[in-house]
C-alpha cells in the first residue's frame, strides 16, 4: 500500500505536502479538521491545490452511511476547483498552474465509450465508489500524521487543501471564471443543466412541458437547464411548499405538493394538468416509487422519463409490461446528466460567461473551509442550495 513516502532524491520531483483536511473519521460525526500528508502524484496523476469546494448531497449520504461502500477514515468532497500544483509522469493534458475542475466521472478519452458521443460511461475506469486511486490497486495518496491511510472519495476528495486526481478526472478550464461559480459545474449543477444543449440524453425542445420530481439542487439545475432550452411549462413536485418560491427563480412555473394531492396519485394530477402527460419527467429524488410515478405521467408516444436521483442499493422499479408496450415511452437513467466532462463542462462555462446559464443563484452561502461542519448542517436541514467553502 502506498504510504505517502517521499518520492526519492530527484530534486525536481514533487515531495509530500503537509496540509489541512476535514477528515470523516466516523459515520455521521462532525468532520475533524486535521493536518495530513499528501503524497506526490504518480504516473497519470495530478496533484492540485483546492481553491474552493462545495457540498453536494452525495457527501452527506456517504458521511451518514454506515455500511459499504462507506469506509473510514475518509476525505469526502467531490465538487471543487483547483490549481495544478504538480503532475506525475505521462501527464500531457495539464501543467503546473492550470486551473482545473475535478470530476467524479472518468473521461479517459481512449476507450470506445469515451470516444463515442453517445455515452459518458468510461469502460476503462468503470464507475464505482472506490476508496482508492483509480489506476492503482489499493493505493491512497493520503495519510494522517500517525501514518494511517485515509481513504479517497469519488475520485476527488476535495475536503483537503491538496488532493491527487487521475488525469481522467480533471478538466482544464478558463481561469477567468470566478472560482465560486465554476466549481458548481464540477458535479451537481452540471448534472442538472446538462439537458440545456443537444446532448443525446434529453434534448428538451422549445415549448416542452417538463416535470421535475424533487426541487433540491439537482432539480433546480434541471429547471435552469429546461429554462435555457425554452421549455414553456416547468412543473416542480416536492413535499416542501417553500420550494416553489425558490423554484420560481429557476424557471419553475407550476408547483405540485405531493403530500396534498388528496386521493389522487401525483401522476394523475400531472396527467390532468398537462392534458395527457409531460414531454419530459425528471426524477431527482432517488425513489423508485417516484420513478414509477414519473413514468406514469410522461406522455404516451414520446414522453421521456429520466432518472438522476440515487436510490437505496437494490431498489427495484416495477412497470406493467403491457403499459410499456402500448405506451411507447422512454425511461432512462443518467449518471452526471449524461455529460462528457472534458467536452461539455467548458461549453457550460461558456454559456455562463455569455450570461445565459445563471450560476450565481445557486450559491446561497459562502464560508471558510474551517466551518465545514456548519455547512453540512445547513445542507442536512435543507437551508442551502450550494455553500461554497473557501480554503485559506
Ligand atoms: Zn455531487
Ligand atoms: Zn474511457
Amino acid at each position: 500500500m502506498e504510504n505517502g513516502s517521499s518520492s526519492g532524491d530527484n530534486k525536481s520531483s514533487p515531495k509530500r505536502i503537509r496540509c489541512k483536511a476535514a477528515v470523516c473519521r466516523k459515520a455521521g460525526e462532525p468532520l475533524v479538521m486535521e493536518e495530513i500528508m499528501v503524497a506526490p502524484p504518480q504516473a497519470y496523476e495530478v496533484r492540485i491545490r483546492i481553491i474552493c469546494t462545495t457540498l453536494c448531497h452525495s457527501d452527506v449520504t456517504f458521511w451518514k452511511l454506515q455500511v459499504p461502500p462507506a469506509c473510514f477514515p475518509r476525505i469526502l468532497g467531490h465538487e471543487a476547483i483547483g490549481i495544478v500544483e504538480s503532475v506525475g509522469e505521462n501527464v500531457k493534458e495539464v501543467v503546473e498552474g492550470d486551473t482545473v475542475l475535478p470530476t467524479f466521472m472518468h473521461d479517459c478519452g481512449e476507450c470506445v465509450d469515451c470516444k463515442s458521443h453517445k455515452s459518458n460511461l468510461c469502460s476503462k475506469f468503470p464507475f464505482k465508489v472506490s476508496p482508492w486511486m483509480p489506476r492503482y490497486e489499493n493505493s491512497s495518496r493520503f495519510t494522517d500524521l500517525n501514518g494511517q491511510t485515509l481513504f479517497h472519495f469519488l475520485n476527488v476528495s476535495s475536503f483537503s487543501e491538496y488532493t491527487v486526481l487521475d488525469v481522467a478526472n480533471v478538466v482544464k478550464i478558463d481561469s477567468s471564471v470566478p472560482p465560486s461559480r465554476a466549481c458548481l459545474l464540477s458535479c451537481g449543477v452540471s448534472t442538472g443543466t446538462s439537458l440545456s444543449w443537444n446532448l443525446e440524453f434529453a434534448k428538451v425542445e422549445q415549448g416542452s412541458t417538463v416535470v421535475i420530481f424533487g426541487l433540491g439542487s439537482i432539480g433546480l439545475a434541471v429547471a435552469e437547464g429546461a429554462r435555457l432550452c425554452g421549455a414553456s411549462r416547468i412543473v416542480g413536485v416536492d413535499i416542501n411548499p417553500s420550494k416553489f418560491q425558490v423554484g420560481q427563480k429557476f424557471g419553475v412555473t407550476d408547483f405540485v405538493n405531493s403530500l396534498t394531492c388528496e386521493n389522487k396519485r401525483v401522476s394523475e394530477v400531472i396527467n390532468e394538468m398537462t392534458g395527457g402527460g409531460a414531454d419530459y419527467c425528471f426524477e431527482c429524488v432517488g425513489s423508485s416509487y417516484l420513478v414509477e410515478e414519473a413514468y406514469a405521467c410522461c406522455r404516451k408516444g414520446w414522453g421521456k422519463t429520466i432518472t438522476l436521483g440515487v436510490d437505496k442499493p437494490g431498489s427495484q422499479i416495477c412497470l406493467n409490461s403491457s403499459d410499456v408496450l402500448h405506451q411507447g415511452k422512454i425511461l432512462m437513467g443518467s449518471l452526471f446528466g449524461g455529460l462528457k466532462a472534458k467536452t461539455h463542462i467548458p461549453l457550460l462555462l461558456k454559456r455562463y460567461l455569455n450570461n445565459e446559464l445563471e450560476l450565481d443563484k445557486f450559491v446561497t452561502h459562502e464560508m471558510k473551509f474551517e466551518d465545514i461542519n456548519d455547512a453540512f448542517q445547513l445542507l442536512v436541514e435543507g437551508k442551502c442550495i450550494r455553500c461554497v467553502l473557501w480554503m485559506g
